[in-house]
């Protein structure tokens, strides 16, 4: 799991950059940190190798305030304490932002954070042997579902205690379970559904009632009043004579409740523009970046309870991660995709409709290849790989067909009142839309091998007819 993460400080003034770089030494963090430094000029030809930036804003009267593009994934440290600060410097791409005078208290958790969000670190913990380390410590942990705490600390609100007496310092469990989980080894539960803000991805996030006309927050809840005789409504002050309750518009003095007049609802009265309404409308600022948004412009999050599953089970017991389970990939994600019972059920039925009324069917088995390579190459896109070709291999079939996953890397298809020919039209029509898929070529090439057999009445069975179909797909 030991990894370096390159480490460049930028535009720090001696004093600093000792502060920054004992800091840092002091640490113990599950991975190594090479630490350099870069002048300001020199940034944005920063490599593609450095995995944090730290950015240290001159404190020059001409310097402050001015933040400047991120590329790296960035922590920024100013003296500017201005409140759009925060904001600016998140929209150009900080990750973290930090006041002086720094405290290592702020600045670890911050380094932390942005290092082990990274996708060099997950990766380094997605190899087949720390993946199967990690399944055999949850498996003798005893508790295989592992489920999700509320933590503050925590940039969802949640944490998996299971997973941290596991892993001590892998600060970014739910990314590492759902690559795990994408890859087949747990299955999903929903638990709970934070939201988060748009621009830096925390749940800290304050929601208020705001005035709908002006923004403010001055608003306060009061009562309001309707006549019935004159129809006029308004806030209980201005019926409020003395004791009396008196109309403003028609002078007439308020009897009865529920005779004469009614207080309906609650308002809100705004103290900066006066407006008045019966609900004001909640804004939410985020309390990290300052973001200020509406409720439906935050990122809903899922949180979920994960369990392992039989593929994870074979693995701990057999002690080797085998192939890939095309089931477990695509399962969750299509509902055109049936199990294999079902399947062989509709083969049957197929196979009785052609010996009593001629009508024609066929079957399809699809096999994905170089699967295993993607597998040991890219195991982290590999669902989506697969996914985006099973859609683009759906879209040129029918209603009535049928698809399921054959085996761990082939697909099987019935043609519905389609004969050899016909069949041989639709396979042609999925190569060329595989082939469409130019956004997969960076991972590979799809290729899938296609075997199709017509069912027809000299078929005994449907395993005569399976067979046949495999023997055909073996012969390529
Ligand atoms: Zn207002
Ligand atoms: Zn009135
Ligand atoms: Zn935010």
């Amino acid at each position: 799991m030991k990894k370096v993460f390159n480490v460049v400080i930028v535009g720090a003034r001696e004093e600093e950059y000792r502060i920054l770089e004992t800091g840092l030494e002091s640490a113990r963090f599950e991975t190594s940190l090479s630490i350099s430094r870069a002048e300001v000029s020199a940034m944005q030809r920063l490599s593609g190798q450095t995995d944090l930036m730290i950015y240290c804003q001159g404190e020059e009267e001409s310097e402050q305030c001015h933040v400047p593009v991120f590329v790296n994934k960035t922590i920024f440290v100013t003296s500017c304490y201005g409140r759009g600060i925060l904001l600016e410097a998140f929209k150009k791409g900080a990750a973290y932002v930090l006041f002086r005078p720094l405290f290592r208290a702020e600045l670890l958790p911050a380094i932390r954070n942005v290092l082990f969000f990274s996708k060099k670190y997950r990766e380094a913990n997605l190899t087949d042997a720390s993946v199967l380390s990690f399944l055999r410590d949850v498996a003798d942990g005893g508790a295989p579902v592992l489920e999700p705490l509320p933590s503050p600390f925590k940039p969802t609100g949640h944490f998996y205690p299971d997973v941290l007496k596991i892993t001590g310092e892998l600060e970014n469990e739910e990314a590492y379970l759902e690559a795990l989980a994408e890859r087949g080894f747990f299955t999903k539960q929903l638990k709970n559904r934070v939201r988060l803000c748009e621009m830096c991805e925390s749940y800290q996030i304050n929601y208020r009632e705001v005035c709908p006309a002006c923004s403010s927050i001055d608003i306060v809840k009061g009562q309001m009043v309707h006549h019935f005789p004159c129809g006029h409504v308004d806030s209980i002050e201005s019926f409020r004579q003395g004791a009396d309750l008196v109309c403003p518009k028609c002078e007439e003095t308020l009897r009865h409740i529920g005779i004469d007049y009614e207080k309906p609802t609650d308002y809100f009265k705004c103290a900066q523009c006066q407006t008045i309404v019966p609900e004001p409308v909640v804004e939410l600022e985020c309390l990290v970046c300052g973001l200020v948004c509406r409720p439906d412009e935050t990122v809903e999050k899922n949180i979920y309870a994960y369990e392992m599953t039989q593929h994870a089970w074979e693995a701990v017991r057999s002690g080797q991660i085998k192939g890939v389970d095309l089931g477990t990939l695509l399962y969750d994600h299509h509902t055109n995709l049936y199990n294999k019972q079902f399947f062989e059920h509709e083969l049957k039925r197929e196979l009785i409709r052609t010996k009593r009324y001629h009508a024609p069917f066929t079957l399809i088995l699809a096999r994905i290849e170089k699967i295993e390579e993607i597998r040991k190459n890219h195991p982290d896109r590999l669902a989506w790989y697969v996914n985006n070709l099973f859609k683009a291999l759906s879209q040129g079939l029918r209603e009535l067909d049928t698809t399921c996953v054959w085996d761990a890397q082939t697909l099987g298809l019935i043609l519905a009142e389609t004969d050899f020919d016909g069949a041989v039209v639709v396979v042609n029509r999925i190569h060329e839309a595989i082939q469409k898929l130019e956004y997969l070529f960076d991972i590979c090439r799809p290729e899938v091998s296609f075997s199709v057999v017509q069912g027809d009445a000299s078929h005994q069975t449907v395993d005569d007819l399976i067979a046949l179909a495999m023997a055909d797909l073996a012969d390529g």
